[in-house]
């Protein structure tokens, strides 16, 4: 009768356990509400305060004339525009995060807006001269965010120059692989060890031998960009060959007829 008794003892035991293990999980579920919530109105009051600043200290910037002045304006005009890249970054993450975008499908030709992104960021390519080779098999019609995944292909392109070798070629290709478009984004640059390769989607993550440069960042773009896809029902992912080339990859259902 004691191995009954010590039996029923387990099993009330066991049962108080799961219930406050349920009481946690709740608590912590609202706990964590209230954060995604607070990041999402701090980041979103942030940004009145920092485009005054930014509309001003451009105007100061231009039209100063003592070159210490204006050395100092511009010091402050960099630094006001890292920090709106920061905090939109972190607005758009934590929209994302807490399911807050208003998303806006359509039918769109995916080879249109990847030619219109290349011409977005031509001049920074230009910059470091970057030659950049575009493949593709003809029209791909994909249900798109148009916006948002114009951002996740400004994002990619924007790290491969960045991470690119100066006078390399960004090589570009669209392929249909299945029932999907297979979009491809290949740098000749620095590369990613292998052990960052699944972490660098997630928020926060950058490489860390590679961020101590003067490469700067907020280490969310690559976890925005992960969200948007994932929204599209597809999937994003990257290979490397450390101090050779990164090749980021997007993959996204075609639409049907
Ligand atoms: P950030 O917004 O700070 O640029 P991302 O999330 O876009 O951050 O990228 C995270 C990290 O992944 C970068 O800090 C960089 O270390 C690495 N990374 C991304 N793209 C490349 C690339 N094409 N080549 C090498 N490293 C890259």
């Amino acid at each position: 009768s004691s191995l009954f008794e010590e039996r029923n003892n387990l099993q009330a035991e066991i049962s108080r356990a799961t219930e406050s293990l349920a009481t946690a999980h709740e608590e912590l579920k609202k706990a964590d509400q209230l954060k995604s919530d607070f990041l999402a109105n701090m980041s979103h009051e942030l940004r009145s305060p920092i485009t005054v600043i930014r509309g001003g200290i451009n105007y100061l910037s231009r039209t100063l004339e003592k070159e210490d002045n204006k050395r100092y304006a511009e010091i402050i005009e960099k630094n006001v525009n890292r920090l709106t890249h920061l905090v939109s970054d972190l607005f758009d993450f934590t929209k994302l995060e807490a399911g807050k975008i208003e998303w806006d499908f359509s039918l769109e030709n995916i080879t249109v807006l990847i030619e219109e992104v290349i011409e977005i960021i031509s001049p920074l390519s230009d910059q470091k001269n970057l030659a950049v080779d575009y493949t593709h098999q003809g029209d791909m019609f994909v249900e798109l965010d148009f916006e948002r995944m114009e951002q996740v292909l400004v994002n990619l392109m924007d790290n491969a120059i960045k991470y690119a070798y100066p006078n390399t070629t960004i090589e570009i290709n669209l392929k249909q692989d299945n029932d999907d478009a297979l979009l491809s984004i290949k740098d000749h640059g620095q590369g990613i060890p292998e052990e960052n390769l699944k972490t660098i989607f997630d928020k926060f993550s950058t490489v860390p031998s590679v961020s101590k440069g003067n490469v700067e960042g907020t280490g969310l773009g690559l976890a925005i960009s992960r969200a948007i896809v994932e929204a599209h029902g597809g999937r994003i992912f990257a290979e490397s060959e450390i101090g050779v080339s990164s090749t980021f990859f997007v993959r996204l259902p075609i639409a049907s007829e």
